[in-house]
């Protein structure tokens, strides 16, 4: 557990100093978790003054880019409450438990965060390999989640270089 919970560490590092300068004075502990069966393969719990991420021992078979791809997510996840003023956060906390509407909209604005800060291509891989792994319904209930399928993905690829361009 330790190995691999070093390893995140140094990866997650790399990621934060490159594209989620926002989060570089922050305290973000990584750790390794092994729950049966559960339905993330990594989680972010956001509290006032730190953040706690956890991976999946799962994740140990991932490519370097799937568990990439995996933390800039959950950075995401953490930069936009960051962003949000203390009313803000209490409404949205709200909104989120108890509609699947904003849970949806907070995986997707994490997603299109991600392609914007450059890691389109590798959310492709790992929506691609995804798509190649479940059925049609299991994806359309993923896509309902609020997570972007590689049709659109690709969209966004495009407009955002379009937008720098
Ligand atoms: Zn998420």
């Amino acid at each position: 557990m330790k190995k691999y919970s070093m390893k995140y560490r140094e990866i997650s590092k790399g990621i934060i100093d490159g594209s989620f300068p926002l989060l570089k004075k922050r305290l973000i502990i990584v750790r390794e978790f092994k729950i049966f069966n559960f339905e993330y393969v990594a989680v972010v719990f956001p509290f006032l003054f730190f953040a706690l991420i956890g991976i999946h021992t799962k994740c140990r078979k991932f490519s370097l880019n799937d568990i990439i791809y995996l933390f800039a997510h959950e950075f995401a996840h953490f930069e936009i409450l960051i962003k949000m003023n203390f009313f803000e956060k209490i409404v949205f906390g709200f909104k989120w438990l108890f509609f699947k509407k904003w849970k949806s909209w907070f995986e997707r604005s994490c997603d299109l965060l991600v392609i914007e800060r450059g890691y389109g291509e590798g959310l492709l891989k790992f929506a691609n390999s995804i798509e190649k792994e479940k059925s049609n319904e299991e994806l359309k209930k993923r896509n309902n989640k609020g997570y972007l399928s590689s049709k659109e993905i690709k969209y966004y690829i495009q407009k955002f270089k379009n937008r720098k361009a």
